[in-house]
């Protein structure tokens, strides 16, 4: 029987919230008293104060499903069938509560039993030195030991702090989605063994000279996403078949006339554009705004990537605003904010749209003749100077040029463009000092009484937001 992304959630959170965790609500994307970190990426990201013990939870025992986004992973869209750059990671976490054996009981009941996974199909992995959970997986729960791989690469840290060892759950979803390759196995990059859980035991902590000591109170975190576990469940190939990212995939194979599932280069540009209206949907949700440095920059270069993908598909015109429609029908229940601020988002997004269309056209003309240039020429890198002027005049995010020449099978020169942009930052430095002004934004078109709340609630990132 079908199990839709929202009942798979639900599920997840009320089998934890039976165990005594309390159920507590995503935390905004964007990261509270912590600078280090320019997005949320893990659903323990907002709970690090507890983990290290600066403040005291609510309660020890803690379930979300956390908004995430890794951007580390935008190459990979697309191109696995297991990455997004957003994506929910189903979490249950232990403050000095229970330890190794709960979590990894509960998680074996949880996919064994409520989700009816295979146990044959299931693979764990461990730190090597980590008896404790080796007998766990063994003897309680009865894994096969063929079954549990040994991975050195099975330690979470980040620095000094709290850290441990880890264990994953994988799933193998046969031969014949895997790479062929002899070695293939556990920890192969390839769609075969699919990790869906990563349990982390936090029991030491590290200090600044790399020494580990036991910590006094054990911790539990786990991530689980909740896209992969639909994708096992509903029994498609890939996290964008489910019912949390077809529906955009829908949308945007009618606007283009491209039937999914026949290109495999279409099918890319396909899921990228539903994974990135995702991300920006959610990005402004949570108070991001297009712009040059940090979040914005980040939310300006997947809307471009998005616009771009439209148009390797053949699509001419402003379409994202209706891809937010679908994301909202999607997430409604979940985050009812985003019936509030749907026109709002879709104003967003339409500005920059519309911006990023007047110059796309001229610059891919620019781009296509350097590229041209440089195949006559048996080059194959483009020049700094060319790409920063490709970024300052048309505004593209120097990573699209730099994937626009990669499919090309050139590169650019990133030093000499790192060297034009560091130039042109202090240009910019000494002509504000010069006229102590700040231009002010174009907000034609715009709700401006919502848009001057939101800028006030994240006041540091105002300045530049309309500058270019
Ligand atoms: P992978 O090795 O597949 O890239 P990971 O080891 O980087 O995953 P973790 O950091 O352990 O992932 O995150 C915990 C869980 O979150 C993963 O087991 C996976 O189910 C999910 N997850 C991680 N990255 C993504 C992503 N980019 N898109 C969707 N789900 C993800
Ligand atoms: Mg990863
Ligand atoms: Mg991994
Ligand atoms: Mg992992």
């Amino acid at each position: 029987k079908f199990m839709s992304g929202r009942e798979l959630r639900e599920k997840y959170l009320q089998f934890f919230a039976s165990k005594e965790h309390l159920r507590l609500p995503s935390a905004s994307l964007i990261p509270e008293n912590d600078p280090t970190l320019l997005m949320i990426g893990a659903g323990m990201a907002p709970f690090k104060p507890f983990f290290t013990g600066k403040m005291k939870p609510p309660h020890t025992r803690i379930t979300t499903s956390q908004k995430c986004v890794r951007t580390g992973d935008i190459e990979n869209v697309g191109r696995t069938a297991r990455h997004q750059t957003f994506f929910e990671m189903l979490g249950n976490f232990s403050f000095g509560d229970y330890f190794k054996r709960e979590a990894i009981h509960w998680a074996w009941e949880f996919l064994t039993e409520h989700l009816e996974m295979p146990k044959d199909k299931l693979w764990v992995t461990i730190y090597p030195d980590d008896e404790e959970a080796y007998k766990i997986w063994a003897e309680e729960i009865g894994v096969n030991p063929e079954h549990i791989v040994k991975l050195e690469d099975n330690f979470w840290e980040i620095g000094p702090g709290p850290c441990g060892p880890c264990s994953e759950i994988y799933i193998d979803l046969g031969e014949e989605r895997g790479c062929g390759s002899p070695d293939c196995a556990v920890g192969c990059d390839c769609d075969r063994f699919l990790e869906i859980w990563n349990l982390v035991f936090t029991q030491f902590d590290r200090d600044e000279e790399g020494n580990y000591s036991p910590l006094e109170k054990k911790n539990i975190d786990t991530g689980a996403g909740l896209e992969r576990l639909a994708s096992v469940l509903q029994n498609k190939r890939s996290n964008f078949e489910t019912d949390l990212l077809f529906p955009i995939i829908e949308y945007a194979s009618n606007v283009s006339n491209v039937a999914y599932g026949t290109n495999e280069k279409n099918d890319i540009s396909l899921k990228v554009i539903a994974d990135h209206a995702r991300s920006m949907t959610i990005m402004i949700l949570d108070g991001i705004l297009p712009s040059n440095e940090g979040r914005g920059y980040v939310l300006r270069r997947i809307i471009r990537r998005a616009i771009r993908h439209g148009r390797l598909l053949g699509i001419e015109s402003a379409f994202l605003t209706g891809a937010v429609d679908a994301v909202v029908e999607i997430f409604d229940e979940v985050f009812p904010e985003l019936l509030e601020k749907q026109d709002y988002i879709k104003k967003v997004i339409s500005l920059e749209e519309e911006r990023f269309h007047t110059t796309l056209v001229q610059g891919m003309e620019l781009l296509n003749h350097h590229i041209d240039e440089l195949k006559q020429a048996d080059k194959v890198v483009l020049s700094g100077e060319a790409a920063f002027k490709l970024y300052d005049t048309f505004g593209f995010p120097w990573e699209l040029t730099a994937e626009i020449l990669e499919e090309n099978g050139l590169s650019l020169d990133k030093e000499a463009f790192d060297k034009a942009m560091t130039q042109q930052r202090e240009r910019a430095r000494a002509a504000r000092q010069e006229n102590q002004r700040i231009s002010i934004p174009d907000l034609s078109g715009l709700d401006t009484e919502k848009l001057t709340f939101d800028m006030r609630a994240q006041s540091a990132q105002v300045i530049c937001i309309w500058k270019d």
